[in-house]
Formats: structure tokens, sequence, C-alpha cells
């Protein structure tokens, strides 16, 4: 009888891919080496792992759109039926909030999805995505990071799909949880997890998305001092709903206000986050002057328009899509 687990690695390219000049951590190309010759940096794999590869994609996380989360997301409830006991997903850093939070609100399995990938490319002086990768692989292979929704397993650290934020723009050390720092640590091959999220995830989540061919246009605008507010009639025009990246706690001028209650009328919701990556936005009748108004509360602009995408699939009460933002 075999005993092993079978580990499944679904390679979308980034800069764990990413090759360039011998030593240096900046100037190279992501998405240009196939997932065998990340492995074949890796120590020896224990008999115990039974790992298969899949090539998805070769491409710099900044080209992810909502084709290959629907191609990601429906590859994973696939195979997630078989005998395959976890996954692991390459992925570019740029964007690999985003798709770990898509994935924890659509993927219909409690098996591990990690997401991992590399701040330097493999031809850099101290790559870092080898150990990236492996202990990827590994808390893939752990039971403790089953049921815990799709997980981020980045630089010893291990975060949740729901709350994971990129935080720095070329350190190692480039992802966190805002406030609540991390779901626990990796040391070699054993992990060691602290926290859960509360938020709902994958078989609890109400979002199904395989009858999907395209999810609902959401646009993100961001406020700033004297921002013109008619930037929202042209995205109002393009999109179904809206994301404002607003000041303080999703804040904004009279006039984004006036404009964003003219919005009701043509029923686009508005979503206020904020800009700032820290706090919470919460209810604020000085802000929200019209039903179609409601605040983003934990999630950053780039989560909450996905939120909003997904919701806009299930319902087009603006009571319902606030209930949904309280609990995913
Ligand atoms: N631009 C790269 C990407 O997101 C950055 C990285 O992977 O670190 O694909």
């Amino acid at each position: 009888m075999d005993h092993s687990h079978h580990i499944h690695l679904l390679a979308t390219g980034g800069t764990i891919a990413g090759k360039g000049k011998a030593g240096k951590t900046s100037g190279y190309e992501a998405g240009s080496l196939p997932p065998d010759s990340l492995l074949e940096t890796l120590p020896p794999l224990p008999s115990s792992i039974h790992l298969t590869v899949e090539q998805i994609c070769s491409i710099d996380s900044n080209e992810v759109d909502d084709q290959l989360w629907l191609t990601l997301v429906r590859r994973i409830n696939e195979l997630s039926q078989t005998d395959i006991d976890g996954f692991v997903i390459t992925h570019g850093t740029d964007t690999m909030d985003e798709t770990a939070y898509f994935l924890n609100l659509t993927v219909k399995t409690e098996k591990p999805v990690i997401l991992t990938g590399a701040m330097r490319p493999s031809t850099a002086a101290s790559a870092d995505g080898p150990l990236n990768l492996y202990q990827a692989i590994h808390l893939a292979d752990k039971p403790e990071a089953s049921g815990k929704g799709v997980l981020v397993c980045f630089c010893d650290s291990i975060y949740s799909g729901r709350d994971v934020q990129k935080i720095n723009t070329y350190k190692t050390d480039a992802f966190n949880e805002q406030d609540l720092s991390c779901l626990g640590y990796m040391r070699d091959e054993e992990c060691y997890f602290m926290n859960e999220s509360l938020a709902i995830h994958t078989t609890a989540s109400c979002f199904d998305v395989s009858r999907l061919d395209r999810l609902p246009r959401v646009d993100i605008l961001f406020f700033y001092a004297g921002a013109p507010a008619d930037a929202l009639d042209y995205h109002a025009s393009k999109a179904q709903g809206l994301v404002i990246a607003g000041t303080g706690s999703g804040n904004y001028s009279p006039e984004w206000k006036n404009k964003i209650s003219e919005l009701a009328a043509r029923r686009i919701p508005v979503v206020r986050a904020s800009r700032i990556g820290h706090g919470i936005v919460s209810r604020d009748i000085h802000f929200e002057g019209s039903e179609n108004c409601f605040p983003a509360y934990t999630l950053p602009p780039q989560k909450a328009r996905i939120l909003l995408s997904l919701a806009l699939t299930v319902t087009d009460s603006y009571e319902e899509m606030e209930k949904l933002f309280r609990t995913y």
C-alpha cells in the first residue's frame, strides 16, 4: 500500500521563475523558467511526498486577470476530487494577495492550497524562491493546513488568503496581515500555527463561479486632495460597481459624496475602502449619503474589489452586499 502524500504544484510564473544577470536582484525577467528547474534547486523531498507538476501559465503576476482566476479555481475544484492531498501554487508576488483572496472565496476544498513565490529571481545571490517553495510543499502536506482556507507561505511565515498583503516593494520579508501579523511560522519543514482567520472561506463560502465565464467589472478609484469627481462618472459608465480607496477611514470630498449619491439612481454600489493599509473602515453617515454606499471594513481596496465583484454574482441588494462584507 502506498502511504505517500500527493502534492500537486500549479506553476503560474512570477519572480520565483525569474531569470536575470548572475547575482543581481533587479533587472530580470519574471516567469521565464519552467517549474522543473525550480525543483532542481530544492533539497530532496522525503519519499512520503509524491510531487506532480503542472504549468498553468508563465507570466508576471501583473498579467493575472479574472480568466486565470477562473482557470485556477476550476482546476483546483476538479483535482480536489482526486487522490491529491494538497496544492501549491507558484505565483508572482505583486498580485499574490488578490489571487489568494479570490481562491479563498471560491475553491471548494478543505485540502491545503498554498501560494508561494519569491522576491528575488532564481539567478540572484541568496535567491529566496527555493526555501519558500520547499516550505510551501511541506506546508501543503501538513494536516494542520487543512480547512484553514487558502494560505500564503512566504519568508518563514504563514498568512491567510483573507488578510495577507504585500507590504514591501523589494525586501524578501514582503508580506504581512496588516495589524494581525501572520497565522504562524515555518521552520524548515515544520509549521507552527498560532492564529486562524474567522472570515468564511472555501467550502463554507456562498460563491460558486463554476458556471461563470467572466466576473462583473468593478473599478477602484483612488481619492487624493483635489481629486475631480468626474472620474466617478467615467468608471460608473464602464463598471457594475466601484471601490473607493479613500483617505483615512474611507473618506473623500463632498463632491465625491454627491456624485456617489447620484450613482444610486443608476444602481451602482460603491464601497468605501481606505488607502491607508491598516485599521478598519466602518459605517459613517458623514460619508455615506445614499443606500448604494457602504464600508469595506477590514478589506483593502484590491480585495474589496474582488468581494464586490463576487457579491454582484449573487445579489443586487445593497443590504445583502454589506452583509457579505461583514462576513467574508
Ligand atoms: N513582478 C513580479 C510578479 O509579480 C514580482 C514578483 O513575483 O515578486 O510576477
